[in-house]
């Protein structure tokens, strides 16, 4: 069987799209690959065949790792597969202890072709024993933007790859994701442990023709709402749906009340709702029930609808990544769909407040090292609300103290669990240096508040937005050498 057959047998398509036959045979042939293409391109084809393709020797031990930060989305990917008669499976936290079990058992007998887990997983020595005795071929890391933390999304977890891929006998690796810039791509690259000259670079583009990109500069909420009123009326004929991003629950809300008061059927999407209603709201919108939402950037994780006919933007986002993932949610069928951006330079406050809370200082850092490391009975028995109130954290949502203990986790200085109500950890370690290194800690401030400027620079500039969009993603460069970095 070749690339080709495995297309039309398994999946049942007649040609490859863009670079994909050539990805394919690149890694393949057992080179490395970062991927960068549009949301909707194709990405997993790109590992998929791979992963089907009988190798010669030891067969039965080769399975293809799929690393993927989404619980939500791994289920149905895996269905997916599976409705087309291929052998895959994922192992993550939703599973019951007994079929987690079982699934470990099966990868150890050699089943399964296609593995989708967390990077957290490896955290499991059970995992990593069984992740041992088979041979990994091939690692696929998706959404690869998340290794890299000056990249929108960063998770921990990611950056512990060369350690996974040491522990895995230094596999093919290909890395994909929708939007990187030239600094994440090389950051990528650097936290795979391969030098630039190992992988090759398939940049697509990050471009969506069906989209319709638009920015407004505008002044307080009664210009916004008539934003929206109008592009929601615009689409009111059609039978997809439209989400309009707010930064703040209170804004969300505000607005909710002002498009009821003019009879503008909606529902709301937030952090602050229970887990119960979220599911709920994210299945009925998926389902094509509520055509409109008001939502937070907490919405869109697995929103994978093919009609969004619109994204609005009622307050700026964080980043130009940030927005550009948000706006790639619509128009997946490939039809015209609008993204409008509405500037108000006062919300600006807001979003360089928000960068200020992702990046705690050092002084911070010893707080929370403190109270978990010397009181750690209490910090036990009351969980994080309770040590929040004694950092006189003002504000619940500043979300400093995850973002401490997630680096504290990351860097081996602690390991546990933790929500609200309780917290379970073990301290480990002292600080690191690292941690608190004031010129690292200034430096990635600085890089976040560029990407928010970068947004304010696209909304101001004169010439071709796209243009802009495409050099600010690097497209048509190549992978830089770090000593090319300032
Ligand atoms: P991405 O991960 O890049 O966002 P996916 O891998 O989820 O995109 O693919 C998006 C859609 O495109 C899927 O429905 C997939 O089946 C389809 N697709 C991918 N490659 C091809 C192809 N060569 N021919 C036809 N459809 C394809
Ligand atoms: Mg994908």
């Amino acid at each position: 069987m070749n690339p080709k057959d495995a297309l039309h047998q398994f999946f049942g398509f007649e040609s490859f799209r863009g670079s994909q036959a050539a990805i394919i045979e690149r890694v393949l042939g057992g080179g490395h690959a970062l991927v960068i293409m549009p949301t909707g391109a194709g990405k997993s084809l790109c590992y998929q065949i791979p992963a089907l393709l009988p190798c010669s020797d030891q067969d039965s031990k080769a399975v293809t790792l799929v690393l993927s930060p989404l619980i939500a989305l791994m289920k149905d990917q895996v269905d997916a597969l599976r409705a087309s008669g291929i052998e895959a499976t994922f192992i993550n936290s939703s599973l019951s202890r007994e079929e987690r079990e079982r699934r470990y058992t099966e990868v150890a007998e050699g089943r399964y072709r296609l593995l989708y887990v967390t990077p957290e997983r490896f955290r499991k020595p059970e995992f990593r024993e069984v992740i041992a005795r088979r041979d990994v071929r091939l690692l696929a890391v998706d959404e690869a933007h998340c290794i890299s933390e000056w990249g929108h999304d960063f998770r921990p977890d990611y950056s512990r790859l060369i350690e996974i891929r040491e522990l895995l006998g230094q596999p093919t690796t290909i890395a994909l994701t929708a939007t990187a810039t030239p600094d994440v791509q090389t950051d990528i690259v650097r936290q795979l442990g391969l030098r630039p000259d190992e992988i090759e670079l398939f940049h697509e583009g990050i471009e969506r023709p069906n989209l319709r990109l638009d920015v407004q500069e505008v002044w307080g909420d009664d210009e916004k709402l008539e934003h929206i009123v109008a592009v929601h009326g615009r689409h009111a004929a059609s039978t997809g749906s439209g989400i309009v991003y707010f930064t703040l629950i209170r804004t969300l809300e505000r607005f909710s009340e002002l498009l009821r008061q003019r009879r503008v059927p909606h529902v709301c999407y937030h952090g602050d709702l229970e887990r119960n209603d979220r599911r709920r709201i994210q299945n009925e919108f998926m389902q094509g029930h509520c055509p409109l939402v008001l939502a937070t950037p907490a919405f869109g994780m697995g929103i994978d609808k093919e009609d969004i006919r619109f994204v609005l933007h009622a307050e700026i986002p964080g980043s130009m990544e940030a927005w550009y993932q948000e706006i790639g949610r619509a128009g997946r069928d490939g039809l015209a769909s609008d993204c409008l951006l509405l500037y108000d330079e006062a919300d600006l406050t807001t979003q360089m407040e928000f960068i200020r809370w992702s990046n705690p200082d050092a002084d911070f850092y010893h707080r929370v090292y403190d109270f978990v490391a010397h009181d750690h009975e209490r910090a036990t028995a009351f969980g994080l609300d309770w040590l929040r109130d004694q950092l006189h954290a003002k504000h619940k949502h500043d979300h400093r103290l995850e973002t401490v203990l997630g680096m504290l986790e990351r860097y081996g200085v602690i390991e546990g669990t933790w929500d609200d109500e309780s917290l379970q950890l073990d301290v480990l370690s002292a600080l690191p240096d690292e941690l608190l290194d004031r010129d690292r800690l200034a430096i990635k401030l600085r890089r976040d508040q560029e990407k928010l400027l970068a947004l304010v620079r696209l909304i101001r500039h004169e010439g071709d937005r796209m243009d802009f969009i495409r050099e600010y993603f690097g497209q048509g460069r190549k992978l830089a050498m770090p000593m090319d970095r300032p």
